[in-house]
């Protein structure tokens, strides 16, 4: 649902000269140095990228589902470092709050966020439990006014960065499912938090990830989201449904920029006495890549719609999350092939580009995930 073209266009004009003038042209120095420059983040702040998703009664811009997979799409054409940064602020650190949160809660924390003062995280994984989530082991003892959390969250985007942490425990110990689970909010600085090392990953140089360690950490129990015990797993779920439409629309969004890289070395370097993008097998890949990128937009773009009509796409979610980063995956393979060998080296962004795609088919459920999701979501409809 778009709430106002006029406003959106602008929105989107604004946001795609920001990508190509500043994100693009540092994209190599924020890969060497693996960090972004304090100026350009003080430009995201400025530009509202931290509060995009957050309602606009608590300083964010409240974008409906089709807004922000518009925006997805814009922001995604440069490095994915820059649109990690704050990603969690919007998806997965702040919605758990925004969606089942309670009042005090949203008002504590959202406008903080929102502005980017304050930078959430989405503390799930754990060593032991991965893609079988409701299996985790951190602990939360009610004791008084307080939970004390004991475990290890492991892989958590922005912890180095983050002032909160959204963090999954288990509050019954006697039950080992989901029911068990429930959501806090962990702030930085609470005695017996603290960070592992961070992470040297394959790619997204410039977006952290480390583990985030609680050790008889005592969070106060108005921290509880919601204020109720054994939803946390659900809250999760519901968050998770939400952020795989938007990694969708970043795939969309990234696969473009691989696309229009690959078309201009095509147009640029000769072989054989011509253009390579004259050549038939050069063309059938771009037309593969430009045919497979535009069914995921407009896949997205419907999950979106029906989301904003407040259907339930979590069949729909999971068909666009794994359809998108597949779909991306293949883009980076054939533009890396476009570029020949110097699609091997780094003096192309293509090299970075395919490196740190390949996220996108792990995190936020792998693509085996999805395809439980929607073949399991299959099965229960069809009433057998
Ligand atoms: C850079 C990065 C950032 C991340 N950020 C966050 C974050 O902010 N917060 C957070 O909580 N987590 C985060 N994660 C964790 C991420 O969500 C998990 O890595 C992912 O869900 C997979 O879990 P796993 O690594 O334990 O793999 P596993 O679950 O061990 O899976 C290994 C393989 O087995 C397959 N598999 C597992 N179960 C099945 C099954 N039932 N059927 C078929 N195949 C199966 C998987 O698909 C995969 O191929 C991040 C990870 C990375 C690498």
């Amino acid at each position: 649902m778009i709430r106002d073209e006029e406003t959106l266009a602008l929105l989107l004009a604004s946001l795609s000269r920001f990508v190509r003038e500043r994100l693009v042209p540092n994209e190599d120095l924020v890969a060497e140095s693996d960090a972004i420059p304090e100026e350009l983040v003080a430009e995201m702040r400025e530009l509202g990228l931290f509060g995009l998703c957050i309602p606009e009664e608590y300083g964010g811009l409240g974008l409906t589902m089709e807004e922000e997979v518009l925006v997805a799409f814009e922001l995604a054409r440069t490095s994915p470092a820059f649109r990690s940064l704050v990603g969690t602020n919007n998806g997965i650190g702040s919605q758990g709050l925004i969606i089942d949160g309670t009042a005090e809660q949203k008002q504590r924390y959202l406008p903080r966020l929102a502005s980017g003062e304050l930078v959430a995280s989405f503390a799930l994984t754990e060593p032991e439990s991965g893609s079988d989530a409701a299996s985790l082991r951190t602990t939360a003892v009610r004791d008084g006014d307080h939970y004390v959390l004991n475990g290890t969250k492991r892989y958590i985007t922005n912890a180095p960065e983050a002032g909160i942490f959204t963090v999954m425990a288990r509050t019954d110990a006697a039950n080992k499912g989901s029911g068990g689970i429930s959501a806090f909010i962990v702030e930085k600085g609470t005695a017996g938090l603290s960070l592992g090392k961070v992470d040297r990953k394959m790619g997204q140089r410039g977006a952290h990830t480390c583990d985030v360690i609680l050790d008889q950490c005592r969070v106060p129990a108005a921290n509880l989201i919601g204020g109720i015990e054994g939803v946390g797993f659900k809250t999760a779920m519901k968050v998770l449904d939400k952020g795989r439409l938007h990694i969708a629309a970043v795939c969309v969004g990234v696969a473009e920029r691989m696309l229009e890289d690959a078309l201009r070395y095509a147009l640029e370097r000769q072989q054989f006495g011509q253009r390579i993008a004259d050549f038939q097998l050069v063309q059938a890949m771009l037309a593969d890549s430009k045919a497979e990128i535009y069914a995921a937009r407009c896949m997205t773009l419907d999950a979106a719609r029906r989301r904003d009509r407040q259907e339930d796409v979590s069949t729909e979610a999971s068909c666009c999350k794994m359809f998108a980063s597949e779909m991306c995956g293949r883009v980076a393979d054939r533009a890396v092939q476009i570029h020949g060998g110097a699609g091997y080296v780094a003096d192309y962004a293509i090299e970075r580009f395919y490196r740190d795609v390949r996220l996108f088919r792990i995190y936020e459920g792998t693509t085996q995930i999805q395809q439980l999701v929607i073949a399991r979501n299959m099965i229960r409809q069809s009433g057998s």
